[in-house]
């Protein structure tokens, strides 16, 4: 065996310990390090002929990156939707790591079992019924692609063909409509082959809403003269946490031919509480739905779900079989339910999680990052230095500085604010105007982290 490895082994209760201790730290010091760092341009580092073995490469580590670290993981990163890691589901991903399963085969491990029960919670936790089945993927926009991948076979089973067999040749363009489709969507068009430009952006309900004018999506779809097609319905916009009118459009599905692809990315949490809940009515109808894991499950990077309730569908276009990979049989390999081949056991923090915290957990970290952000919208509101772009209706507050705004206003004012080292956001633009986001998913985002950020906001605002 090799040196170094020989020392490692022999030393790793050693390493495992001093590990811990560097993780301790940074998450004891979570609530003082800046949430964000600009780039730091760094020399290149070289392979190492000889290696330098684990403890000295923790020391470098720590010299190079680890000590500098933000604390994106903390209560203060308000940029894009960004999770946390809870504690419980932290143990799950260190023994995912610690146990290495690979999740591709049931009859060698207990990977599927761990995923099944997690999916199992989760479909409870969305108030999904069971003809949903669940698999997990590296992130919402994983899950965008995969739930795609299964409506394109569909709307080939729709022609009389398999698209997974005979290609897309096989059927005639597939159009797809959405009101405020995620980028990520047309990520996955493209990945698809269905072509970012074959989505037709339906227009949007009128007085500063984000979700999608049912009258319209109806005229779009009595434009498709029968044809089958694709809506991809938002549940929760980026921007202003805006919700499609899911019941009203999945009561279509009686006149119309379509798949309907639910992008619930942290939307779904609403189902966590009674307050929201009635904002996924009609979800239960969709043939295919997205949840992030990463996001407001509060899990470490990275894991989402795909549900859907066509696995037959799924299992066409994701099998994999091979002589040496055996038959598709119950219950289903999840090799045969999603893109990947080999994977690691992705639903093991979210099984400790759920496990730990609950339902009541949840329902407290929903409520309290949506009553932190409602706290900082009332703020906004009342002052001279910001003003609100659109109302605040879930956890995000869609804002700008007040006067004569600009792109290069924004992006000054929200670097000023990162280097300040309180609170850090990200900017957008909405209905024309650059803004800026503020997302709290943190399950540590407390009252006095709202008071930090806006004294932070005020100061830069300067
Ligand atoms: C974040 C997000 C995505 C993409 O998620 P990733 O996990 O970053 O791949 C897709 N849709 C919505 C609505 C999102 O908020």
């Amino acid at each position: 065996m090799n040196n170094h490895l020989e020392i490692d082994l022999n030393n790793l209760s050693t390493l495992l310990e001093r590990t811990k201790q560097v993780s301790d730290q940074y998450l004891n010091e979570i609530d003082k390090r800046p949430p964000a760092t600009a780039y730091i341009k760094k020399g290149n580092l070289k392979i190492s002929e000889q290696g330098l073995g684990a403890e000295k490469t923790l020391d470098l580590f720590l010299d190079r990156y680890g000590n500098h670290m933000p604390a994106s993981n903390g209560p203060r990163f308000w940029g894009l939707v960004t999770g946390g890691t809870t504690p419980a589901s932290l143990l799950g991903d260190w023994l995912t790591s610690a146990y290495d399963l690979n999740l591709s085969h049931a009859g060698n491990s207990l990977a599927p079992d761990i995923e099944m029960e997690a999916i199992s919670m989760l479909r409870e936790l969305f108030g999904l019924p069971a003809s949903f089945s669940g698999t997990f993927v590296t992130g919402a926009t994983m899950s965008n692609f995969a739930g795609l991948a299964i409506a394109r076979e569909w709307i080939g089973r729709q022609h009389g063909k398999s698209v997974s067999q005979d290609g897309l040749h096989a059927i005639p363009p597939v159009k797809i409509l959405s009101a405020e489709a995620h980028a990520s969507s047309f990520k996955s068009l493209g990945m698809l082959g269905l072509g970012r430009n074959f989505l037709k952006v339906i227009p949007k309900l009128p007085e500063n809403r984000e979700a999608v004018d049912v009258v319209e999506l109806r005229k779009a779809l009595e434009e498709t003269n029968s044809e089958p097609c694709i809506v991809i319905a938002n549940a929760g916009t980026v921007n202003t946490v805006d919700f499609d009118d899911i019941r009203a459009i999945a009561a279509m599905k009686s006149e119309f031919k379509f798949w309907l692809h639910v992008d619930a990315a942290f939307g779904g949490f609403a189902a966590c509480s009674p307050k929201f809940k009635h904002l996924l009515k009609g979800i239960e109808h969709a043939d295919s739905i997205t949840i992030d894991a990463h996001k407001w499950l509060n899990v470490p990077y990275d894991a989402a779900m795909i549900f859907t309730q066509h696995r037959d569908l799924q299992i066409a276009v994701f099998q994999n079989s091979g002589a040496y990979l055996g038959a598709i049989a119950e219950p289903v390999d999840f090799i045969h339910l999603g893109p990947e081949n080999s994977r690691r056991m992705r639903a093991l923090p979210a099984w400790f999680s759920l496990m730990a915290y609950g339902r009541e957990g949840y329902q407290d970290i929903v409520e309290r990052n949506c009553a932190m952000a409602e706290n900082l919208g009332k703020k906004i509101s009342a002052s001279n230095e910001f003003r609100l772009l659109a109302p605040v209706r879930m956890n995000v507050v869609c804002f700008t500085l007040n006067g004569d705004v600009d792109a290069e206003k924004v992006k000054n004012f929200l670097a000023k604010l990162r280097d300040n080292g309180r609170v850090f956001m990200t900017p957008t633009t909405y209905l024309g105007t650059p803004g800026i986001r503020a997302a709290i998913s943190n399950w540590r985002t407390e009252n006095k982290d709202v008071e930090i950020a806006w004294q932070a906001m005020l100061d830069c605002a300067q």
